[in-house]
């Protein structure tokens, strides 16, 4: 089942980034346990045993976070539910151990660092809030004379606090701006909608001068969302790769296909005019449809434009294998519909000028 947004994440991007810097730190996060319990172990003589309990507790919360997350529904809530966890066990620990004079009061900063590489701003500045509330009353609250005696380590804490985390969140937002503009979908492995544009463009300025024909294919899985309330959303996402891996098969080198998102793909097919473009579209929506993916039975809708030299615009042709391609689910789903011939695509199919394409495709592709 699809889960809601949330305050914690908003968006369905919100929670696969949250899941996503998870898996991502999973070996990571090993060695930071590794190293607090090398550090509690050496300082053992030292520490009062009453530390041990909640640091010992917060080893335990960071290496069973990874499971119960990939477990969850809302992974977001596992999630932060750690985050908050850690920062309270930390600093009943910190309070325990002497509050102000506590060699683990700068492992508070621990907790908001992890948010920052996580959550979305509002979240981290809470977070940050709240180790700021956490520090005060381990310390002041806890310790009110030791801490006024001597105030440096908790100010020394709070910089910390302030320095890691934007540190942190800067590293995130640099990360995320990059893969912003990477041009391949990490899901199925196709290029993606930065990809498109660029070759688009080129595609068009050399139809202007040569007025060959493009042809462009939109292809929508058809009740998507059912396979993934069904199956689950791990199961939709093998679906989306396998489809990917079908279609990519299928077509010739020449022949690009892009990932718009979600369970949308585009097919660029240079020197393609119409005829052609639906044949192939229509050897597409044969071979998903028999292939089942995962075995589960799924079909496509595919709408089909064409244009010609001048005609070959990016919206013109968006806009019109858009609409043919709602016509396909209008009428239906699981069939290939192409949109009107352009002016000057008609012209060429009125006086038979169609033998320039490449118009087959290998037919050992489709069996
Ligand atoms: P239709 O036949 O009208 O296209 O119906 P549909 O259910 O395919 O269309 P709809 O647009 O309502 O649903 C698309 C679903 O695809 C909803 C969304 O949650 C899901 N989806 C989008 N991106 C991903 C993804 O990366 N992985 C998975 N598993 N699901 C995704
Ligand atoms: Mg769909
Ligand atoms: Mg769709």
């Amino acid at each position: 089942m699809r889960v809601e947004g949330s305050w914690l994440c908003p968006t369905e991007l919100d929670r696969s980034r949250v899941v996503d810097a998870n898996a991502r730190v999973r070996h990571i996060r090993m060695v930071g346990v590794g190293c607090l319990g090398a550090a509690l172990v050496a300082s053992l003589p030292w520490i009062s045993n009453w530390v041990l309990i909640p640091l010992v507790l917060t080893g335990v919360n960071l290496v069973t976070v990874q499971r119960r997350i990939t477990r969850s529904a809302r992974p977001e809530r596992v999630s932060a539910w750690a985050i908050l966890t850690t920062l309270l066990t930390l600093g009943v620990g910190v309070a325990l151990d002497g509050g102000p004079v506590s060699s683990a009061l700068p492992w508070l900063v621990l907790p908001a660092g992890m948010s920052a590489a996580r959550f979305r701003p509002k979240v981290v500045i809470t977070a940050l809030l709240l180790t700021v509330a956490v520090v005060l009353a381990a310390t002041l609250g806890a310790h009110p004379q030791l801490t006024i005696k001597n105030p440096v380590p908790v100010l020394d804490t709070l910089a910390l606090l302030g320095a890691v985390t934007s540190i942190v969140w800067a590293l995130q937002a640099a990360e995320l701006h990059h893969r912003g503009e990477a041009i391949l979908d990490p899901l199925t492995g196709l290029l993606n909608r930065h990809a498109l544009v660029p070759r688009f463009i080129e595609l068009s300025q050399q139809a202007r001068l040569t007025g060959q024909p493009v042809s462009l294919v939109l292809c929508d899985l058809d009740n998507f969302k059912e396979i993934n309330d069904t199956f689950g959303h791990d199961r939709g996402d093998a679906v989306l790769r396998d489809i990917a891996y079908q279609l990519r098969k299928h077509l010739r080198s020449f022949e690009l296909i892009y990932r718009l998102g979600g369970e949308e793909f585009l097919i660029l097919l240079p020197g393609m005019h119409r005829a052609a473009a639906t044949d192939i579209a229509e050897r597409l929506r044969r071979v998903i449809e028999k292939v089942q993916p995962t075995g589960v039975r799924t079909t496509v809708s595919l709408g089909v434009s064409t244009g010609r030299g001048e005609e070959v615009d990016y919206e013109a042709l968006f806009k019109a294998a858009d609409e043919a391609m709602y016509e396909a689910k209008r009428s239906g789903r699981n069939r290939v519909v192409t949109a009107s011939a352009s002016p000057r695509e008609a012209e060429f199919e009125q006086a038979g000028l169609l033998d320039d394409a490449p118009a087959q495709v290998p037919v050992a592709a489709v069996i």
